[in-house]
């Protein structure tokens, strides 16, 4: 069959999610598939973060296809650069590079006649039977509104705009934010800084993950023997733990959170000496209520002679520096915006219109959802990898993609052979789905009462509510009851 008589597939985004897509398409002899990419280059996240310091908190061998193992990872955590440089190589691997449209970003979805008619951002059509939004979660940065901002004299750029031009050794820093990234980029800066200031909203709770490196004889055993390789990626003791800590973000009553709390109230109280800076670092909310943030290091860089923890809060940005809400004007070289992403973007600003003539923004008039993370009524034949509500926490959300394109692929596949035209979730099924999964994220550590990311504009937690495992279980086989066949 050629190509005209397949179906077609578009996949928007080239990051770690669209690669799986297209991989897992052309394995299944569909050939007729396009990826759809806004920048010059793949890797979504990993592309668009590249500061100092950067390193994936989820276990190197963990964060990796299961059908691409990796034994050249060099440490237990791996440094963002070398997530990208893997990324890259499967897409070279699967000659992926033939079918992404690069520079191109989609800006209109619509269903017309059971198709989706695509336009881009350089005005070219395409149609598709299937849409796979493969968009991430975290690529739209949160640039603060404060006063002053654009009369700095100095560098000032956000965390995952990066500017490699600007010199870093012996000059004067400010970070603002203290989320993973924060505290990743102060981290490695203290050691090059003349002088670094940290500017702390809310302090974090630190857990001390040792990121040991692997020996050349440990990856020489993983590029020898794939049943080693096998093990490290699917090591039952890490996947307890990853299923303990994930019992724990759902149970915070739990043991197992408790044992998270103990850790790093402990790792707090004999890590930082000096009392004044031990409470000035100490949150005032539950560990892993905001992403737990890894590191063995940040206390260390924290305590240095030249980085300093300010919690008065930023006032104004000036010329020469920033002014704290006390008065304080403190003079830089270079700002940093470690100040997040807008989390409840997903695909937009593109606009999609499914049936009924319903638009993506009012389907998310309340909140962005989808039902298992992966469908919107209305929006038929088109699928979310990464989407709302599904699975966030410390663990690979490359695992949880390769969940849902099992899910998918068996949903597209009742289309594929003809049984139907078209398949989109029910909005009562949606319905049951968001009323149970508000009710338990409410109940979370996520809803135990902090900002984050991970909650909607209600406050109310967007993520699945429940835990890997049960993710898992949900993942196998769609409840085809869920859905609308025609
Ligand atoms: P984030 O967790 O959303 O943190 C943003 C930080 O900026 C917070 O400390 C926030 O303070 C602060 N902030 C925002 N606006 C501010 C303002 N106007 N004034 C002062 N402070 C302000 O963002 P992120 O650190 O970029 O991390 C986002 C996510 O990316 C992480 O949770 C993680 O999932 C992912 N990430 C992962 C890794 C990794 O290791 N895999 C590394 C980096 C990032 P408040 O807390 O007070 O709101």
């Amino acid at each position: 069959m050629n190509n005209k008589n397949q179906h077609r597939y578009v996949i928007i985004g080239a990051g770690m999610a669209g690669i799986l897509a297209a991989i897992k398409l052309r394995e299944a002899g569909k050939h007729n598939v396009r990826i759809y990419e806004k920048a010059d280059r793949i890797g979504g996240t990993w592309r668009d973060n590249s500061y100092p310091g950067l390193t994936c908190d989820v276990p190197s061998h963990s964060y990796t296809y299961s059908f691409e193992p990796n034994p050249e990872w060099s440490r237990h955590l791996p440094p963002g650069a070398e997530v990208q440089a893997y990324f890259e190589s499967v897409v070279a691997k699967y000659q992926l590079e033939e079918i992404i449209s690069f520079n191109e970003e989609i800006t209109d979805c619509k269903f017309i006649n059971g198709q989706w008619q695509i336009t881009s951002s350089r005005g070219n059509s395409d149609y598709a039977d299937f849409v796979i939004a493969a968009t991430g979660v975290l690529h739209h940065p949160r640039i603060p509104n404060i006063k002053g901002m654009s009369s700095f004299k100095g560098k000032l750029f956000h965390s995952a705009r990066w500017d490699h031009s600007v010199e870093l050794d012996n000059q004067r820093i400010a970070v603002i934010g203290t989320g993973s990234t924060g505290v990743q980029i102060v981290t490695a800066l203290s050691d090059r800084a003349a002088n670094l200031c940290h500017y702390q909203r809310t302090p974090q709770w630190i857990m001390p993950v040792v990121n040991a490196e692997f020996s050349e004889a440990e990856k020489a055993v993983f590029r020898n023997d794939p049943a080693a390789l096998k093990r490290i990626q699917n090591d039952p003791e890490l996947e307890a733990n990853i299923e303990r800590f994930s019992v724990a973000i759902t149970e915070p009553d739990s043991i197992a959170m408790h044992e998270i709390e103990n850790i790093v109230a402990q790792n707090l109280e004999q890590s930082v000496t000096d009392p004044d800076l031990r409470e000035r670092l100490r949150p005032q909310y539950r560990a892993a209520c905001k992403r737990l943030i890894y590191s063995e290091e940040f206390y260390r860089a924290a305590q240095s002679p030249n980085v300093e923890i300010i919690v008065e809060g930023v006032d104004s940005i000036e010329e020469n520096g920033i002014r704290s809400a006390d008065g304080t004007l403190r003079e830089f070289d270079i700002i940093v915006l470690a100040t997040g992403f807008e989390a409840d973007r997903f695909m937009r600003p593109m606009t999609i219109t499914g049936e009924n003539e319903t638009t993506l923004e009012q389907a998310w008039a309340k909140r962005p959802s989808a039902y298992m993370s992966v469908s919107i009524p209305q929006f038929p034949n088109l699928f979310m990898l990464n989407g709302p509500n599904g699975p966030v926490g410390n663990f690979s959300l490359i695992e949880i993609a390769e969940q849902q394109w099992h899910y998918i692929s068996q949903l597209m596949a009742l289309v594929e052979n003809g049984e139907y035209k078209k398949v989109s979730v029910k909005q009562s099924a949606l319905d049951e789905f968001d009323k149970a999964r508000v009710a338990a994220a409410q109940k979370s550590i996520f809803g135990s009462g902090c900002q984050s990311w991970y909650l909607d504009s209600q406050g109310i937690p967007a993520t699945w509510p429940w835990t890997r495992a049960q993710f898992k279980e949900a993942m196998q086989t769609p409840k085809l009851s869920s859905y609308d066949f025609s």
